[in-house]
């Protein structure tokens, strides 16, 4: 079944694919013309449909994605495919301050009640699954 691909999606897939295939997650939603809300749920759909990949990158000291256009080929797209459902929650993913997140910033991991409270849940969850051991 063919995807169906949106205008601003495929805008931002051939913004990227003229970069080279790479581009700064803000830079993306800078030249679109996008705020940061609808930047990051913007990169979420691509994410998820498989059609972009991002890595955490940090540049000046500030955490941010670099986005990657993932080219879908008979022979790649076998390989392609990632469970992302471990990761797709992490607030990091939807937040709309990612831009201004990083070590020692007003917003930082460190010290950041969303991502302090999806892993107490995420580990949580992974105690109740890890099997009791029988003396
Ligand atoms: S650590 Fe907190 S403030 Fe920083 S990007 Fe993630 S959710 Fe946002």
């Amino acid at each position: 079944m063919a995807r169906q691909i949106g205008d601003l999606e495929k805008a931002a897939l051939d913004l990227i694919r003229s970069r080279n295939g790479s581009i700064l997650q803000s830079d993306l939603w800078k030249e679109l013309g996008l705020d940061s809300r609808e930047g990051s749920r913007l990169v979420i759909r691509l994410v998820k449909k498989g059609l972009v990949k991002r890595e955490t990158v940090s540049i000046n000291g500030r955490k941010t994605y670099r986005l990657f256009v993932v080219e879908q080929t008979a022979k790649t797209a076998p390989s392609l495919t990632v469970d992302l459902k471990t990761v797709m929650d992490v607030p990091c993913t939807t937040c709309p301050y990612i831009a201004q997140c990083g070590p020692g910033n007003f917003y930082d991991p460190a010290t950041c009640a969303w991502l302090d409270s999806w892993l107490e849940e995420k580990t949580g969850r992974l105690r109740l699954r890890t099997p009791q051991r029988a003396f």
